[in-house]
């Protein structure tokens, strides 16, 4: 038995250690991955449930590493989260993205994009000016762009990223708290928050089918969101139960595999002209 429990404890080891050796290769790794081209995004398109028009899209970050293959965002976002990397993502998602809404703006389109943050970035003290900069060098207008930032991390300390989202909202860009009713909100900065949008967080989508208490959430963050005069979206949606449920709540708009999952630009253009008469 001892030496089976020792023998566990190895490969419990080995296991560890293999974790950390794949988190510092994603951590050294990034800035040249960056250079070389393999950090992409796709766009997930969101859909007003009311007449399902394209209302924007969210852009997700990819990375195909060329031995480890597809690592997810969650994993090497958290990964480079402690590091000075994580502006770097930034700075390289915003680029991508600006000159997408550019290339739309060109042709007639004005689609609204929504990129992620980490509260790292919200940190950084010239973020503001960078994203105004970025705005300004691409020619584009500020309300095509939303930036998405989760619940739990600005709750954590609501006092300190109030001027700074103050100082994005005076900029023009659309705030958005993703991830709601994962963060124990106080309501009283809720209300002072210069936000336009929240997101109900897919676990709350996922079980409000099967799961009332899951439903009765989802109803009180729609009727919650509404009364502070903000769109609410639900994420995740992937049945039509959950669109057909939504609907009936009023929620304003959805995105989720059941519309179309996050796509490369291409892909995410040739459902456009299938989707959009
Ligand atoms: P998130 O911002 O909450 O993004 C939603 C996640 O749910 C995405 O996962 C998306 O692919 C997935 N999703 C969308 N619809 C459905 C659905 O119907 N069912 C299910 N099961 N999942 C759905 P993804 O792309 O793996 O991203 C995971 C997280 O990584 C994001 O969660 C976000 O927190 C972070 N992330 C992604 N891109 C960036 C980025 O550019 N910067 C930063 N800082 N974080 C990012
Ligand atoms: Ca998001
Ligand atoms: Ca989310
Ligand atoms: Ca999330």
């Amino acid at each position: 038995a001892a030496q089976a429990a020792d023998e566990s404890m190895r490969s419990y080891w080995s296991g560890m250690g293999e974790v950390f050796r794949r988190r510092f290769q994603l951590v050294t790794q990034f800035r040249r991955a960056v250079d070389q081209g393999s950090i992409t995004v796709q766009y997930q398109p969101k859909i007003s449930l009311a007449d399902r028009e394209l209302v924007g899209v969210e852009a997700l970050v990819r990375w195909t590493h060329p031995e480890l293959g597809a690592v997810p965002p969650s994993e090497f976002v958290e990964a480079i989260e402690a590091t000075g990397s994580i502006d770097l993502l930034l700075e390289h998602v915003l680029e991508i993205v600006l000159a997408q809404i550019k290339v739309w703006v060109d042709r007639g389109l004005r689609i609204a994009v929504a990129v992620n943050l980490s509260v790292r970035n919200l940190s950084a003290p010239d973020f503001p000016a960078t994203v105004a900069a970025g705005l300004e060098r691409h020619g584009v207008e500020a309300s095509l762009l939303t930036l998405e930032i989760t619940e739990s991390s600005v709750m954590a300390d609501p006092e300190r990223y109030l001027p700074v989202l103050r100082q994005l909202h005076a900029l023009g860009v659309n705030l958005s708290v993703d991830d709601f009713g994962t963060g124990y909100s106080s309501l009283a900065y809720l209300r002072r928050l210069p936000i336009d949008e929240i997101k109900i967080d897919k676990s709350f989508v996922q079980g409000m089918i099967t799961d009332l208490g899951d439903l009765a959430i989802v109803r009180a963050i729609i009727d919650l969101g509404h009364s502070l005069g903000l769109r609410v979206v639900a994420e995740g949606v992937e049945e039509e139960a959950a669109r057909d449920a939504l609907k009936t709540l009023r929620c304003d708009d959805l995105q989720g595999f059941l519309v179309s999952r996050p796509q490369p630009i291409d892909k995410l253009e040739s459902w456009m002209n299938s989707t959009m008469v």
